[in-house]
């Protein structure tokens, strides 16, 4: 009773990609793009780099930006000849993505980088997950199935990603526990169950939880609080600019409200940098971690060649493939909806990111890009004190939240802070 409409054994792995035309799971997110398609050789196209040209590198391109590395094509000429070139962009994605899957960072896709590439861009759902001796199914989607073994008290083995005898294991005994036919493949019943019981667990892993725990333990009171504003940019470095305003020294004044407001509620807030400054993302992360913070929030603005860019995204640290962070993940979303609430800035959704500023922090971490100074309505908004005003309250009311106890949660957009409460 596991098996739905699946693919015979041996024509699922990775380089098969061809082959994608029914998965368990109904069609294919549009973003699961086919590196495989015009790679999938060994006949000695590897390595691309910098300057090479053709559908290789398109497709290359195509999987970072599935992976969120490159900024999504402008939508109005997405089949450019741009999109066949080895550029710096790519290469500056392409070397993110090595610092972040562990490999040497070279700027160039290698066959060890390609077959990265290529692992990781499958998703829990994609295939039908089993054990082949011959050739073992290898991929993020593996991954993420050890995993959730692993965090429901199954030994999967290491989750490295590579489904082998071990996995299986661990795969047929959680079957047999939950009543499944204990046929060692991972398919939509099986899937289901998985993601029935994980979220039970809340997704996270035992550290992850504990995190979870202490937060609701110590209180709704910001009292003791340390909580690390990071205005983005600074100094010789403005960001985007809105004519005589620059992103820096926005985020500066709307750091400095947020200081305010949490200062007056209790909590210890303290900036990354001052009014000239530009330290490195090394050294914001670092004095983070120095200052044992419970909280970091970096802001910026953003800017975009469309006119019609506009909105309010968060960014928390997470490789999409259920190693992510989920205080910081919810802060996000809590931050976003309230800025959202408030202020009528469109929301343009949370995402997980591996960038260092949110990798490096030792708590949990959220990147706010509130509104576009390159959209009209978001520019007058930002350059209203009033409204950055506003935003600060929304910053406070989102810690607030993140600090209380989830059943005396209120409704987003509604709480204010009672002063008389917090000075106890
Ligand atoms: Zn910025």
């Amino acid at each position: 009773m596991t098996t739905g409409p699946t693919r015979p054994p041996g024509r699922v792995g990775p380089v098969a990609s061809g082959d994608r035309s029914g998965p368990p799971d109904g069609p294919l997110p549009t973003t699961r793009t086919t590196i495989g398609t015009t790679m999938a050789n060994d006949d000695g196209m590897y390595p691309l780099r910098p300057g090479d040209r053709g559908a290789a590198v398109a497709d290359v391109r195509a999987a970072l930006r599935s992976l969120e590395l490159l900024v999504p094509a402008p939508a109005d000429g997405g089949e450019t000849e741009s999109e066949t070139r080895y550029d710096e962009a790519t290469e500056l994605a392409v070397r993110h993505f090595q610092q972040v899957r562990g490999l040497t960072v070279d700027g160039h896709v290698g066959e060890e980088t390609y077959r990265a590439l290529s692992e990781a861009r499958w998703s829990l759902g994609d295939r039908l997950l089993h054990h082949d001796p011959e050739r073992p199914m290898r991929g993020d989607d593996v991954t993420n199935l050890q995993e959730r073994l692993l965090e429901l008290g199954y030994d999967a083995g290491r989750a490295d990603g590579i489904l082998g005898p071990e996995t299986e294991t661990g795969l047929r005994a959680f079957q047999r526990d939950y009543g499944l036919s204990a046929d060692g493949q991972c398919g939509p019943a099986t899937l289901r169950a998985l993601r029935q019981l994980g979220r039970k667990v809340t997704g996270g892993r035992p550290q992850l939880l504990r995190q979870s725990a202490l937060m609701v333990e110590s209180g709704p009171h910001l009292i003791g609080r340390v909580i690390v504003l990071d205005p983005g940019h600074g100094g010789p470095e403005t960001g985007v600019t809105a004519g005589e305003t620059t992103e820096a020294d926005l985020a500066f004044d709307l750091a400095s409200r947020i200081e305010g407001s949490l200062a007056a509620a209790g909590a210890t807030a303290y900036l990354t940098r001052g009014r000239e400054q530009n330290p490195s993302p090394a050294e914001r992360t670092a004095f983070a971690n120095d200052a044992r913070a419970d909280l970091f929030l970096s802001l910026h603005m953003d800017a975009h060649d469309s006119e019609h860019a506009r909105g309010v995204a968060s960014y928390y640290y997470g490789t999409g493939s259920g190693a992510s962070s989920t205080v910081g993940e919810q802060f996000a979303h809590l931050v976003r909806r309230e800025v959202v609430a408030r202020t009528g800035l469109i929301d343009l959704g949370g995402y997980p990111k591996t960038w260092d500023l949110l990798r490096m922090t030792r708590m949990p971490a959220v990147r706010l890009d509130c509104g576009y100074l390159s959209h009209e309505v978001d520019r007058r908004l930002l350059l209203d004190a009033r409204l950055r005003g506003t935003v600060a309250s929304a910053v406070l009311a989102a810690v607030q939240r993140l600090f209380l106890p989830a059943e005396a949660d209120p409704p987003t957009g509604t709480f204010v802070l009672d002063r008389s409460s917090s000075s106890g």
